[in-house]
């Protein structure tokens, strides 16, 4: 069960989030940062590398505060209460020890990290007030990346599992999402929103039932509910189908939360705290159900155009032309290909003018900035008639730079402008939902 940053928001939401934990009984938690918090703490770090040693000081006062306030609402009993009260000032003299002199990039990770190390000892130690059977772990001992910063899943799996023997009799398993170790054994992260991914990698790893992401909406909606007006609630998705919702814009899960539970065939769940009885989504090996099911969007995406005449199509041109992406490390989202031009998409604009530049080596190169790939996801294999039709007439209106179909059986993606994103996600919404 992976409860998200409004889901523990309050001590008033941690108590709810707590009650549906004992519901359920048996359960390994994953806990996000307060909502707030992450953000809090990145503002803090950029304070500190900015020299701005008074503000960050005043920022760490009033975080600090907040803590207080939900350790005095959510704890009646009064030695846990100040057991509260050690561990967060614990933890903000730390925070103080980075202020008045340079981060470093692996300091600044260790700041990040506060957030869900607050949130699941405070909720650990409420467990305990209520006489629940639970224990709280320490995400940092299991959960570990490589170099290449991909999860470490034999590692993650040998060592959770050694320290889950190690409490045989306990009901609860209680741990942070997002952190983890890098392959130096320092903190480290899986970037914003990775508590899900936490989630589905320990499902993964424990063999588990089910992987519940309980968030602050009642599932998966077909269309970005925060541009689209009327959206609802898709009851089941297939693996891949929720791979590329999430991969391409739907916030409400990680972009690789899937892979895990999808390897692992591990039904993944998507519930609501505030509306526990609703039926959600369940994400699984779903049959085909022969209808569109949901849109979303990727924003800040660059397109890039290669045309040159006479060497395109020949064969070994594109490895060529992929081979300067994977140089430079920048992954390629969508390709369209005709005899004099190859277009691609990346979402990373890092080391574009070196790819520009060895790219111009094959021929024009012409860049597009500010584009958003919006993603329509659904039963698509190709033998489904009028389908992409259907989605290309709703975009009638809105020029369209790239189109993609046939790459699955589950997507059509379409590149536009940013400035037509909203009106394209709506036209899709009202002419195929
Ligand atoms: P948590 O903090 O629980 O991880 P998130 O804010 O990361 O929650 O994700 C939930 C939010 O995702 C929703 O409140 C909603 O605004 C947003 N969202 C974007 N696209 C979708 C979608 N297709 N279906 C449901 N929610 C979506
Ligand atoms: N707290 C982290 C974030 O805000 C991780 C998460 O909530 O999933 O990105
Ligand atoms: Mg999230």
């Amino acid at each position: 069960m992976k409860f998200g940053g409004t889901s523990v928001g309050s001590a008033q939401r941690m108590k709810n989030m707590v009650s549906l934990v004992a519901h359920e009984g048996n359960a390994t938690v994953v806990l996000s940062a307060m909502s707030g918090t992450t953000n809090s703490l990145i503002a803090l770090t950029q304070c500190i590398k900015d020299g701005e040693t008074a503000n960050a000081r005043k920022q760490i006062d009033d975080l600090q505060k907040k803590y207080h306030e939900t350790a005095a609402e959510l704890l009646s009993d009064k030695e846990l209460h100040d057991r509260a009260i050690t561990i967060v000032d614990g933890f903000f003299d730390e925070i103080r020890g980075y202020v008045g002199r340079p981060v470093t990039e692996k300091e600044e990770k260790e700041i990040v990290a506060y957030g869900e190390r607050l949130s699941t000892n405070l909720v650990a130690l409420y467990m305990k007030e209520l006489g629940m059977n639970a224990v709280l772990l320490d995400a940092t001992e299991f959960m570990r990346i490589t170099a290449d910063n991909e999860p470490d899943q034999q590692y993650i799996k040998e060592n959770l599992n050694a320290i889950l023997a190690q409490h045989p009799e306990v009901d609860v398993y209680l741990t942070q999402g997002f952190i983890c170790r890098n392959h130096n054994g320092e903190i480290d992260n899986l970037q914003r929103g990775g508590s899900d991914y936490t989630a589905s990698l320990i499902g993964a790893a424990i063999g588990a039932d089910e992987i519940q992401i309980w968030t602050d909406i009642d599932g998966m909606h077909n269309n970005d509910p925060r541009f689209v007006e009327e959206t609802s609630p898709v009851s089941e998705l297939h693996f891949e189908e929720a791979a590329e919702l999430a991969y391409f814009g739907a916030k409400i899960l990680h972009p690789t939360c899937v892979l895990p539970a999808k390897y692992a065939n591990i039904p993944v769940r998507l519930l609501n705290t505030m509306q526990p009885e609703a039926a959600g989504t369940v994400i699984y090996n779903a049959q085909p159900t022969h209808t569109i099911k949901a849109v979303a969007a990727k924003d800040n995406i660059t397109a890039i155009k290669i045309k040159s005449s006479h060497m395109l199509l020949a064969y070994g041109f594109l490895r060529r032309v992929f081979e300067v992406f994977e140089k430079h490390q920048t992954p390629i989202d969508m390709i369209t290909t005709s005899e004099v031009g190859v277009s691609v998409t990346i979402d990373n604009e890092r080391n574009l003018n070196e790819i520009v530049k060895e790219l111009e080596e094959f021929g024009d190169v012409t860049v597009d900035h500010d584009m958003v790939i919006v993603c329509v996801v659904g039963d698509l294999e190709w033998q489904n008639r009028g389908f992409e039709a259907e989605v290309v007439n709703s975009l009638r209106e809105i020029p369209v730079r790239m189109i993609s179909y046939g790459g699955s059986n589950y997507n059509i993606s379409l590149l536009i402008r940013k400035e037509d994103k909203i009106r394209a996600l709506r036209l899709l919404s009202s002419h195929l939902f």
